[in-house]
């Protein structure tokens, strides 16, 4: 599997130089099954569902990237909303490394844009955009979590199709 998993980071990075705008960061080691497992369920139901399960690491790995994947698909269905959002998140270390932390964050063309956003995704503070844009990723995410048990002869785990359920909204 690491030949596929280094295949599909070139493919992750082809796919970035052409969506441009977006940054997408993994960690060294994403078939963490013990630190998925402590992710929030509110955000990631399905990648902590995944490492609670201790699925193969090449199943984690996959749904990982899917959920990066996911970022960049929702991305490319709202682009001016993640415009902002990335302008912000340009604008805040370019200040935050100008005036130092505290005086960054409080520059008043920081808190301006971070308003937009916060108007754009509806949300009340940047913890809230991310409880909004993570379970779209997770969910978008379900076909290639799916299709990795699949591919490796294995029925999706109870406790992973509860979490898919829940992120396609269905009550079981
Ligand atoms: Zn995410």
């Amino acid at each position: 599997m690491k030949a596929n998993q280094s295949q599909l980071f070139l493919l992750i990075m082809v796919f970035l130089l052409m969506v441009g705008e977006i940054t997408i960061s993994l960690g060294n080691d994403i078939g963490d099954r013990a630190d998925a497992a402590t992710r929030r369920e509110n955000q990631y139901p399905l990648t902590r569902s995944l490492g609670e399960e201790r699925v193969d690491s090449n199943v984690l790995a996959a749904g990982i990237i899917a959920h990066e994947f996911g970022h960049v698909e929702d991305a490319s269905n709202r682009p001016g909303l993640w415009q902002t959002y990335q302008d912000y998140i340009d604008l805040r270390e370019k200040r935050t490394s100008e005036l130092g932390l505290q005086k960054g964050l409080m520059d008043p063309s920081v808190t301006q844009k971070l308003q937009s956003v916060l108007n754009g995704f509806g949300a009340k503070d940047i913890d809230a955009v991310s409880l909004d844009t993570d379970p779209r990723a997770e969910r978008i995410a379900i076909p290639v979590i799916e299709q990795s048990f699949a591919n490796n002869r294995k029925k999706v785990p109870e406790r992973v199709q509860k979490a898919i359920n829940k992120l396609l909204g269905k009550q079981k």
